[in-house]
């Protein structure tokens, strides 16, 4: 029988995000290097943070999240008065697309872009275009050219996820300067603390009318089961953000034990240092083993292999061995592995596996 009871068009079309798998039926002793979290877990000070809150969980919270906003613009050099804060940087995804695009209207990201784009444009009516990579990097001249009169809203994550490549801030401000004047760029700064003197868009954020940049709590400050992100533009986007934004839509918990994270700036360069170190030395031991990968910006590193058998394979081999990498066969990278950079302890046990894997071919 058909129900007259139908959700609104595009809603359908939405295939379920698949996160990064926690467990291993039989396996004990599991290291999770399969959703880019910092393996050194938050700042003390931000869970210390989070437990104090719990004395006023009878209260509603903040609704102009002012303290956050505050330590952020302190933080990072912003004013304050244009910074949004969300559930996640994918809340603050959600807001532009529900603002800025419905049927009709066209959402714009790269070939191998963060599936949360299309997920979002989708929700909203709009309709995803992909626009082609060169060697699995951002193409500005592509993406200029993929623009349409219908153009609403253009996703870059820079660096990009899952592929750890990123361009340059003359690059982002041309494709800023060059885009139709009814799109936006969103600049998706999710791994930009990972890249040591880049500030994610926020320049471009602070002096351009059309460039909002959107930055999460989720990997550096490793406080993704937490759900804080927040974005950064424009006076006049920001304020019809915030139009569609629920007044309560972040706890006191969240909001405390983000403001805690992003003031123990101490604690998020060491992690900073820890990824770099361990990142580089994590490619160059896979390279080592015949598995080479595009330099990595961020805290992860995409593995690529010869097919998407032999990166199967290798995946159950890493998985019978207690370890869980990525799959990204939905980003258009099937023969790729995506790997979190984890403490040096479990980088040794990614390493040892695909020894073993590339021994047993040969
Ligand atoms: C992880 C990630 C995010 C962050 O999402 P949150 O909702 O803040 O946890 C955003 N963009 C990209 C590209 C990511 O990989």
């Amino acid at each position: 029988m058909t129900s007259a009871i139908i959700p609104q068009p595009g809603i359908l079309d939405i295939a379920l995000y698949q996160g990064g798998k926690a467990k291993i039926d039989g396996v004990t002793d599991v290291v999770k290097l399969s959703s880019n979290e910092n393996p050194f877990g938050a700042s003390p000070l931000a869970i210390e943070a989070a437990k104090a809150a719990s004395a006023t969980f009878h209260r509603y919270p903040s609704t102009d999240h002012a303290s956050l906003r505050h330590a952020i613009g302190e933080v990072h050099g912003l004013d304050p008065a244009r910074v949004i804060c969300g559930v996640g940087s994918d809340e603050i995804i959600t807001f532009l697309c529900q603002a800025y695009a419905g049927p009709g209207d066209e959402v714009l990201h790269t070939e191998h872009g963060f599936l949360m784009y299309a997920i979002s444009a989708k929700a909203s009516g709009a309709t995803p275009v992909v626009a082609p990579e060169i060697e699995r990097t951002a193409d500005v001249d592509a993406l200029l050219a993929a623009c349409t009169d219908r153009t609403k809203l253009v996703f870059i994550a820079n660096p990009n996820n899952p592929t750890g490549t990123m361009i340059g801030g003359n690059e982002l401000a041309r494709l800023a300067d060059g885009l139709p004047p009814q799109a936006i760029l969103v600049i998706d700064g999710a791994y930009a603390e990972y890249v040591d003197g880049y500030d994610g868009g926020a320049r471009l954020a602070d002096t351009r009318d059309n460039v909002v940049m959107t930055r999460t709590f989720s990997k550096l400050y490793g406080l993704g089961g937490l759900r804080i992100g927040w974005g950064y533009g424009p006076a006049a986007i920001i304020d019809v953000l915030n139009r569609v934004r629920g007044p309560f839509n972040l706890s006191t918990l969240q909001l405390d034990a983000a403001e805690a994270a992003v003031r123990d700036q101490a604690y998020a360069e060491t992690c900073r240092a820890e990824n770099a170190r361990l990142r580089d030395k994590l490619a160059h031991d896979l390279a080592a083993l015949g598995v080479p990968s595009d330099t990595s910006q961020a805290n992860f590193v995409l593995a690529r292999f010869a097919s998407e058998q032999e990166a199967i394979a290798c995946d159950e081999l890493l998985q019978s061995r207690g370890v869980l990498v990525r799959r990204v066969g939905s980003y258009g990278l099937p023969h790729c592995l995506r790997i979190t950079v984890g403490d040096a302890a479990s980088c040794d046990r990614v390493v040892a596996g695909v020894a073993a894997f590339q021994d047993a071919k040969s």
